[in-house]
Formats: structure tokens, sequence, C-alpha cells
């Protein structure tokens, strides 16, 4: 089954978040456990944790259908030691409201070099800050997010992020979510029927489908190997809809949350429509 949703908004409360998927047709979402433009924010309350499973529970939404996203502060591959403790601090924290509110996994970003150490020093700084957030929280995965390779920003090939897991202690508990757009900027051509057959073979052999947690479907404004970040609507941009239309038809990407986030909200609903079709939905 394809749980096809999108990064919906949080606002007056986490609880709201199932609500406003529902609204627009998703059976799946992203949402952040708090302002993701801060480092630490108060406790989530007991009301409004409760209300999140009820509504969840209401309609329809398994842990397998959410993906959290975390905050956007964080640098698990902070080369400054103060940053890289407040980040590590912070995302442990992130990881715990993930389990208070019985979710499963939650998505981020690898970290960057900032230009100051090597990229294999960066990557083990990743490896083992995931390894102490899974020593001090339980029942969440860390799902690595692949990244367009812009700046100093990692994960941007599917070698680093294999590299990033081989450090991590629990295997059990580490994840992957692929989006597209920044694949396709990282420059991998997913727009093509051989090239998405080639990306997806390479992600098996250099990964493994084993690990994929979630997916991020957006259109990319840029284009192949420009490693600039840039979402767009879907068939808007530069993979165009015959890139959605084949990820779709793939069974490899059932049964986790796929996730949009494209930049106009109003065409979420027609969106989603759209993709389900092409599932068969
Ligand atoms: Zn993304
Ligand atoms: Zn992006």
């Amino acid at each position: 089954m394809k749980y096809i949703g999108a990064h919906v908004s949080t606002q007056g409360g986490v609880e709201n978040a199932p609500i406003n998927a529902n609204a627009i047709g998703a059976t799946a979402f992203a949402l952040f456990t708090k302002n993701q433009r801060q480092w630490f924010a108060k406790p989530l309350e007991p009301a409004s944790i409760e209300a999140f499973k009820q509504n969840c529970e209401k309609f329809g939404f398994s842990p397998a259908q959410i993906l959290p996203h975390d905050s956007y502060l964080i640098n698990l591959g902070n080369p400054d030691v103060d940053g890289l403790n407040k980040s590590r601090e912070s995302f442990i924290d992130e990881m715990s409201r993930c389990s208070q509110l019985g979710l499963d996994r939650l998505n981020f970003h690898p970290g960057s070099h900032l230009k100051q150490i090597s990229e294999d020093e960066c990557l083990k700084l990743i490896s083992e800050s995931i390894n102490i957030a899974l020593e001090k929280t339980v029942g969440v995965t860390a799902v690595i997010e692949n990244t367009a390779g812009q700046g100093t920003n990692l994960g941007f090939t599917f070698e680093q992020i294999a590299q990033i897991i081989s450090g991590v202690d629990d295997k059990s508990r580490v994840g992957v979510c692929i989006d597209t757009c920044h694949a396709y900027a990282a420059g991998y051509d997913i727009k093509t029927e051989d090239g998405f057959r080639r990306t997806w073979q390479k992600f098996d052999e250099v990964i493994g489908f084993k690990y994929l947690r979630g997916m991020h479907l957006n259109d990319s404004m840029k284009g192949n190997a420009s490693r600039v970040d840039r979402h767009n609507s879907i068939g808007a941009g530069f993979l165009g809809e015959n890139a959605f239309k084949m990820l779709m038809a793939d069974l490899r990407f059932d049964n986790i949350p796929l996730v949009l986030e494209t930049p106009d909200e109003s065409l979420w609903p027609t969106e989603i429509q759209k993709l389900r079709s092409w599932a068969g939905l």
C-alpha cells in the first residue's frame, strides 16, 4: 500500500497535524514536533500527546504513515564542540518527543563539515551522534535524509549515507529517507526510465532497501547535479510527472510515508490525488 501525504502544519498544537493531513486527503504526513527554528521547546503537554494519539487513531494514521522531521538548527556532524553538544542534546530531545507521541522514526539532515574538518571526520561524528541518541532513547529509529549537497552538507551520495550507517552500533534503529529533489540535484538521474532503474539498483547495492523508512516527494527547480536544494510542485520542475509515475507504480516504495514538501500548499490535495491515481488507488 502507498501512503501518500504532505508535511502539514502543527499550528495550535501537534494534535492538529493528523486533522490537517486528513483534510487534504492524505494517508501519510510529516510534522515538526516543536518549532523547527528553535533549539529547545517546552515539553509536550500530556493533553496534547493524548489528543495527537486519538486523532491519529480516528483518521487511521499508524506510525508507519508518519515521518516527523527534526529542527533545521541541528548539525550532528558539527566540528565545533559546543555546537555539536547542543545539536546532540536537541536531537535527543526530538527523539524523546517522537517516543512520547508513540512515533517510531525521526527524519533528519545528516550534518555539515563547515569546511573545518574532512568529510570522513564529519561522517564519523554523525554516526557517533546517532549512537549517543539511540542509547538515550527507546523505540525511535534515526532516519537519515539524503541531501542535495548544497554548501557543506553531507549525505548527498549513497556511499556517504552507507558510511554513516556502518558506524551505527544498533542497525535496527537507523534508516534512510530519500528526497527525490535532493537525489536529482545531487546527480542521481531518476527522471529517465534507465536512470531510475540504475539509481535504485545502486541504492539497493550501496545502502539497501531494508533501510528505506520514508520518502520526500518533491520536483526540482534546479537541474541534475546542480547541488541546489529548491523544491518544485510535482510535474512543474526538472523531474516532471514521469519520475513520480515510476515511483508510484513501484512496490519497493510501499508501506512507508511518502511526503510532499512542495512549495504550493494549495496544490497538495490535487498532487496527492494524482499520486494516488498513479499508484492505482
Ligand atoms: Zn526533504
Ligand atoms: Zn529540500
